[in-house]
Parts: structure tokens; C-alpha cells; sequence
């Protein structure tokens, strides 16, 4: 009789505009080994394909090898686990729509699944993280730009392309600021790294108080954070504005979907209380009456680059197996 070989391992990969990571991760969600590189230094998509799936087989070879596979999960940005394509992705070298999926799979010969990075920091949320557990919540990735993923019933809402949850392009100023998209007044111009450090400048230029932030180096949403835990005033001012506006955008979001929870996650959530008790504030003044006081605002627990790892490895799980190798 022909044994069946039970495959116990994923590879879960995680693409940022600034890294690539990727690690072999067990069935119970062990890690196994995990390296990454500069995403950047493959301007030719074809180039870094090819380098990643050398760098996965060495990985995999030197863990058990290519038999205790089962399939890959990629989170990726402006990634759709429909069509299995990269589009237009502002922030990652390579531009117009990449089939990386396809593309991965041909050159490594298993099965991969493919989805936005938001959805991917949800699915990490709710397989191993703060989401654990609940079946209707809302994840929001804050960083460069602002990602979301909504689940309902315990599973993610992909919308027909599977490119929903752009909250960082819903509109909170009428003819406000220029974002990146062409659009005006959107989240990420106020929310978004670019958009805290605008505000800070802002702050400081209608003010002739003292501040820490007037001798920073570099601004950052980082460096603002630090002026603030030194009890700075203007510091504190820039994340209470940012907070408002944050907390006007997930009023309107949990108005329509009724969540148990919205997760912060991502490098702006670790400016920790001095965003989120305005943001607290703001969505409680905003939200629908019948949900004041109830929606939970938590950050998430996790390691920002694991949890992604980990998202992409319980995608893995979730694609039909599929090998070249069987
Ligand atoms: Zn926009």
C-alpha cells in the first residue's frame, strides 16, 4: 500500500518595501528557521524571485527538506489572494501588476497562497495573537500607509478584487491634504509617517513654545513619541491630533461593521498611550451611539515582523496542496 506522506511545515514569507522575510514555521506555529534580505536591492522582479526561491530551497534543505513541505503563504503589499497579482504597488520597486504567486510557484514547484499584507497581519492576529478567539474584529496596520483587514464571522472580507480595507484612503478632511493616491484629505496624509511628521512641522510653526522635537535630527513618528514620554507639550499635541482624526476614521469604519475589537498593530501602534487615548477619545465622541463604550481598542501583542511570518504561514495552510515533487 502506497504511504501518504503528512507534510508538518509551511514556509511563510513576508514582503515589505523595506524586507523580505521568510521562515519555515511548523503546524503548532513554531518558528524553524527564519532568515530575511533588502527587499530593495532587486529592482527586477524577475531578479528577486529568483533569489528568493534559492534562498527558500537552501533554507528548506537545510530544515528537513523539500518533502516536509506543504505550501507557501506570501503577505505582500497591494497583493490580491484572488487574482494572485502584485498592483501598482506605491511603495515596492517594481511597478504595474506582478504575478508573483505564479511566479513563485513555477520556480520552487508547490503550492503558494498569496494575500495583502493587512490581511495577512489579521490572519496573524487571529491564528496567534490579540484577535485569538474573536470572530468579528478589525485590524489596523499603521505605518507607512494604513492597511486594514475586517473580519466577519471568522473570516477575512477580501471584497471582489480583494483589495478591501483601504482605510488609509477613506476621506476625513474635505479638500484637505494631497495624498499619494491623487485624492484629497485622505487617513494616510494625517495618520501615516508622512503625515505625523507634516503635523509635527505644522505644530511647531504655529507655536513659540520650547520643544524637544525643535532639535531632533530627523523627525519621525518615533522619534515625536520619545518628545512625549519626556512629557513634551507639542509632542503630546501632534499624537492628540493624530489620535483625532484616527478616531474619527474608526468611528465610521465600526459604525458599518459592529466589530468586538479594532487592533492596532504596526510601528505607529508603539507610540502606545500618546495615540491611543486620543484616538479612544475621538472614536468614542464619533461612533454610533448603540456601540459607544463597547468596541474594544487594543494594540497588538505580537512582534510586528513574526506576526506577519506567522499570518503568511496559516495562509499557507489555508491553499489546496499542490506538488511537483509527489
Ligand atoms: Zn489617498
Amino acid at each position: 500500500m502506497e504511504e501518504y506522506n503528512i507534510k508538518t511545515k509551511v514556509v511563510g514569507v513576508d514582503i515589505s518595501n523595506e524586507r523580505t522575510t521568510y521562515a519555515i514555521v511548523d503546524i503548532r506555529g513554531n518558528i524553524i528557521a527564519e532568515e530575511s534580505f533588502d527587499t530593495a536591492l532587486y529592482r527586477d522582479v524577475n531578479s528577486f524571485v529568483t533569489v528568493l526561491s534559492e534562498k527558500i530551497v537552501t533554507l528548506v534543505e537545510a530544515n528537513g527538506g523539500y518533502e516536509t513541505i506543504r505550501s507557501i503563504g506570501v503577505s505582500a503589499p497591494s497583493a490580491s489572494s484572488i487574482s494572485g497579482y502584485i498592483e501598482n504597488a506605491t511603495n515596492l520597486p517594481w511597478k504595474g501588476s506582478v504575478p508573483l504567486a505564479v511566479m513563485l510557484r513555477e520556480r520552487i514547484g508547490l503550492a503558494v497562497g498569496m494575500a495583502n499584507d493587512a490581511h495577512v497581519s489579521a490572519l496573524g492576529e487571529y491564528t496567534f495573537g490579540s484577535a485569538h478567539g474573536m470572530t468579528n474584529f478589525i485590524v489596523i496596520s499603521l505605518g507607512v500607509g494604513l492597511g486594514s483587514c475586517f473580519f466577519s464571522r471568522g473570516s477575512e472580507h477580501v471584497g471582489h478584487r480583494g483589495f478591501s480595507g483601504e482605510f488609509g484612503h477613506t476621506c476625513v478632511e474635505d479638500h484637505g491634504r494631497l495624498c499619494g493616491c491623487g485624492h484629497r484629505g485622505c487617513l494616510e496624509t494625517y495618520v501615516g509617517a508622512k503625515g505625523i511628521v507634516k503635523t509635527a512641522v505644522e505644530v511647531m510653526t504655529s507655536s513659540d513654545q520650547a520643544s524637544l522635537m525643535r532639535n531632533l535630527e530627523k523627525l519621525s513618528p518615533r522619534t515625536i513619541a520619545e518628545c512625549c514620554d519626556k512629557g513634551d507639550e507639542l509632542a503630546i499635541e501632534v499624537y492628540r491630533q493624530t489620535g483625532y482624526k484616527l478616531g474619527i476614521g474608526m468611528a465610521n469604519y465600526a459604525s458599518i461593521v459592529d466589530p468586538e475589537a479594532i487592533i492596532l498593530t504596526g510601528g505607529i501602534s508603539h507610540a502606545g498611550q500618546w495615540l491611543v487615548d486620543p484616538t479612544r477619545e475621538s472614536f468614542e465622541e464619533h461612533v454610533f451611539g448603540n456601540m459607544r463604550g463597547k468596541v474594544k481598542i487594543l494594540t497588538s501583542k505580537l512582534d510586528d515582523r513574526e506576526r506577519d511570518v506567522l499570518g503568511a504561514s496559516a495562509l499557507a495552510w489555508s491553499v489546496p496542496e499542490y506538488s511537483l515533487f509527489k
